[in-house]
């Protein structure tokens, strides 16, 4: 049990990587916040974590409102006292070539991705300073390490959450908070499923391991950064992609 004990909040984790991420915490002895804006799903998947012998507690909330996420903290420390991990996973991708990207596309993409992320941290990081100890990870993309055509929008958030994460871990360090990000490549879920045929064959020549990865490979990345197996590990960005970017 590498993660015994600890209590989790896990955003976007109704469905898809956050839902790996959560079961596998739970798995491994955490208890488990489960936000998201999908009310029935996230449900499902608190009564998942339950069913592994963990408490749980599903907080129904968008990443772009503060207020929201202010008193989800609140109604999340009633019942757990403290937060020791938090995993910023929700994002979303509203995808458009540059002259033609839509203004609306662009500020949503930067506020649900970038700025629901600094907003999560921005509320957990002052019970985590007031228990001298905690874990951040932000799931970033390889898409903010190379690039995309199509994905202008997506590839600055996921490369804003990068300078996010390091300046945070800067901060956070003397309160013994490590922040880390993943950067995953290509993972099976609704957001990749959505890709049109061609771009899936396209994407798949260019995986050196020759498949897609699963959602369960992503959450063992995080399950390995929020545990003490990392405990020297801060400021870090590590690929989870099949070899797509080496
Ligand atoms: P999914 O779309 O399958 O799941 C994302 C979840 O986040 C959904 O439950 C979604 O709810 C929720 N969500 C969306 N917007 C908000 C919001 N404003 N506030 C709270 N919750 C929200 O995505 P994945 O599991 O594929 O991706 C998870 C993360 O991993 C994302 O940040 C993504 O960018 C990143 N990633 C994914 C890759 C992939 O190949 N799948 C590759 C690289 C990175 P709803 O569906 O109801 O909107």
């Amino acid at each position: 049990m590498l993660v015994e004990g600890k209590i989790a909040l896990v955003t976007g984790a109704a469905q898809g990587i956050g839902r790996a991420i959560a079961l596998c915490l739970a798995g491994e002895g955490a208890d488990v916040i489960i936000s998201d804006v999908n009310e029935e799903k996230a449900r499902e998947v608190a009564a998942e974590v339950e069913s592994l012998g963990r408490r749980s507690l599903s907080v129904i909330v968008d990443v772009t409102d503060d207020e929201e996420i202010g008193k989800a903290v609140t109604k999340s420390l009633d019942k757990f006292n403290r937060i020791d991990i938090l995993v910023n996973n929700a994002g979303i991708t509203k995808d458009a070539i540059l002259v033609r990207m839509k203004r609306s596309q662009w500020d949503d993409v930067i506020s649900t991705n970038l700025t629901g992320v600094f907003n999560w941290m921005k509320a957990c990081a002052k019970p985590m300073m007031k228990e001298k100890s905690g874990r951040i990870v932000n799931i970033s993309s390889i898409i903010g390490l190379v690039g995309n055509t199509g994905q202008a929008n997506y590839a600055a958030s996921k490369a804003g959450i990068l300078g996010l994460t390091k300046s945070a871990a800067k901060e956070l360090a003397p309160w013994h908070i490590n922040v880390n990000a993943v950067a995953p490549g290509f993972i099976a879920t609704q957001m990749t499923e959505k890709l049109p045929e061609e771009i899936k064959k396209k994407m798949l020549s260019n995986i050196p391991l020759c498949r897609w990865g699963e959602p369960e490979e992503v959450a063992r990345v995080v399950l390995f950064l929020v545990s003490e197996m990392s405990s020297y590990i801060t400021g870090q960005v590590i690929s989870v992609d099949g070899g797509m970017v080496m």
